[in-house]
């Protein structure tokens, strides 16, 4: 441990890497139909480029990036673009998203690519290639690696930079892999991003159960300055806080930023990206997942952006018996999904197949004894049994009083309960809560600017009206002063009796007569 500094809390948990880090990575086979969802990162929906009818090439952007952050999506292969619609895709709610169905023509035909020298381009040119590249965080947050790349929000230089191949969660081993067989073209990525970000120190955190990736990496790493700092195998050092803690002692705050202090990090998968997309001119189509758990082949695939789930499982040798959820992600922070359909995103790092045996035991729910097992286990330094408490009674301001937002989900709280108390889900659930209180708020908000905007508009146009209205005002009351003051030179009552058609007139009599009538 010298030189590291050890997080609070955390988990030895059983491992489970050895079922499918065994083999090399494999190309999937090429799927017939492929759904791709404009949503595959953090941040705003790209809008979609490409109609239902549309031949695209591999590599072309059918999504293009809108607003800060977000991230542009590529067609995976070349074909014909079927749809633009809601499909389900992988995600906690089950809720469908937009996303583009491509019939694959089996040609794989690529738009053209170009590879760029990027210590030639000025740094807001490489964001903006990275950008447009979709490159986003593949540890399992998605976030668009531009932003992150862009030191010019920071005003302090950055100390550390962190390269995270730490994986800890059990079960996934596709960082592991591509360590493994990629590390030279890692450390390439890692060029770029330390280009761009210029720290004065860049770490490579792996955990010490992979030695082969931690010496794979080494190698890589020999003459480039870059240390490889194998940390113990303890859940979650994978997690940014805790990684950033253990690497360089530094703690970052409750509701803050590893930036807040001094500190980046990305993940390897995306620094392999970075390469790709520099050296190749490629966009982010394909990401490397592990398919493990209760399937007869476990292994390590590179998968097409929206593959369907079930064809990576027919292609793992199917399900075995008694598998009774389909998990993306690992067992502790990842989500059953409602249906094997959905497709591959840049967020899927690991689909777990799980029979009971994977999956905790159902045990009886009891009340909670106040123990503090979960206080001590919380990585995040956070009061689980407060947030429980104020989760359960609705009382959504005070969980946030206590830091909501800050619990990453990690599980370890629900793992240690004596009470086998379902934490974690009641943490999603407030924060589902508050969310969806905040958009009902935000669409009150906009309803109410709206009804204002109207009411201004109203106003503006009737004073206009009216200064339209002062402005003829003077020209007319001079054309009666003068119509007054002139004698007229012939009478103005017949012209204003004159009939018109089927006009009926009421003479001095007081009988109505009709026009003809007159003209008699
Ligand atoms: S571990 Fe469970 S029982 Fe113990 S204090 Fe936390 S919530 Fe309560
Ligand atoms: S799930 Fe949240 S509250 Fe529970 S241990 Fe992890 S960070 Fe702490």
């Amino acid at each position: 441990m010298s030189g590291l500094f050890p997080f609070h809390g955390g988990l030895k948990t059983v491992r489970h890497k050895t079922e499918s880090n065994q083999q090399p990575i494999r190309w999937s086979a090429l799927p017939h139909r492929l759904t791709v969802p404009l949503r595959q990162h953090i941040g705003a929906i790209a809008k979609p480029l490409a109609r239902a009818g549309e031949r695209v090439l591999k590599g072309q952007m059918i999504g293009q990036p809108d607003g800060y952050i977000s991230a542009a999506i590529h067609a995976p292969t070349s074909g014909k673009v079927i749809a633009v619609e809601q499909q389900p895709v992988p995600h906690p709610s089950g809720l469908p998203d937009w996303c583009v169905v491509i019939e694959s023509d089996g040609e794989e035909r690529w738009v053209e690519r170009q590879a760029v020298d990027y210590r030639r381009l000025h740094p807001s040119e490489v964001r903006n290639r990275l950008r447009s590249a979709g490159v986003v965080g593949l540890g399992g947050a998605a976030f668009p690696s531009a932003v992150k790349l862009n030191p010019s929000g920071h005003a302090e230089a950055l100390e550390t930079l962190i390269l995270n191949g730490a994986e800890c969660e059990p079960w996934i081993t596709c960082d592991d892999r591509i360590m493994r067989e990629r590390a030279a073209e890692i450390i390439a990525g890692l060029h770029v991003i330390a280009h761009l970000l210029e720290p004065r120190e860049v770490l490579i955190g792996i955990e010490d159960d992979k030695p082969e990736a931690i010496a794979a990496m080494v190698a890589a790493c020999a003459g480039t300055g870059f240390a490889v700092r194998p940390v113990p195998t303890r859940y979650p050092s994978g997690s940014v806080k805790q990684l950033v803690k253990l690497l360089t002692a530094k703690e970052t705050p409750v509701d803050g930023l590893p930036v807040d202090v001094g500190v980046q990090c990305f993940n390897v998968g995306t620094a392999y990206t970075i390469y790709r997309a520099i050296e190749f001119g490629e966009p982010v189509i394909s990401r490397t997942v592990t398919i493990t758990g209760h399937v007869n082949q476990p292994q390590n695939l590179e998968v097409l952006l929206g593959t369907p789930f079930s064809e990576l499982i027919a292609q793992s040798g199917g399900y075995r018996d008694g598998v009774e959820r389909l998990i993306m992600g690992g067992p502790m922070m990842g989500f059953a999904v409602h249906d094997d359909g959905v497709p591959v995103t840049k967020a899927t790092n690991c689909l777990l197949a799980a029979s009971a045996a994977e999956l905790a035991p159902l045990r009886p729910v009891m009340p909670c004894i106040r123990c503090g097992a979960c206080v001590d286990a919380c990585p995040a330094n956070l009061l689980p049994q407060q947030l429980y408490w104020h989760a359960r009674a609705k009382e959504f301001d005070k969980a946030q009083d206590y830091h909501l937002f800050s619990c990453i989900e990690c599980g370890c709280c629900s793992y240690v309960c004596p009470s086998h108390l379902p934490l974690v889900q009641y943490y999603r659930y407030a924060k589902n809560e508050i969310w969806a209180q905040e958009k009902e708020k935000q669409k009150a908000e906009l309803a109410r600017q709206r009804h204002q905007a109207r009411l201004e508009r109203l106003e503006r146009e009737k004073q206009e009206r009216d200064a339209k209205l002062r402005q003829k005002r003077p020209r007319h009351a001079r054309w009666r002063w003068k119509t007054r003051l002139t004698k007229p030179s012939r009478p103005i009552a017949p012209r204003r009796l004159r009939p018109r058609p089927n006009q009926r007139l009421k003479l001095a009599s007081g009988a109505i007569e009709s026009p003809c009538t007159l003209k008699r």
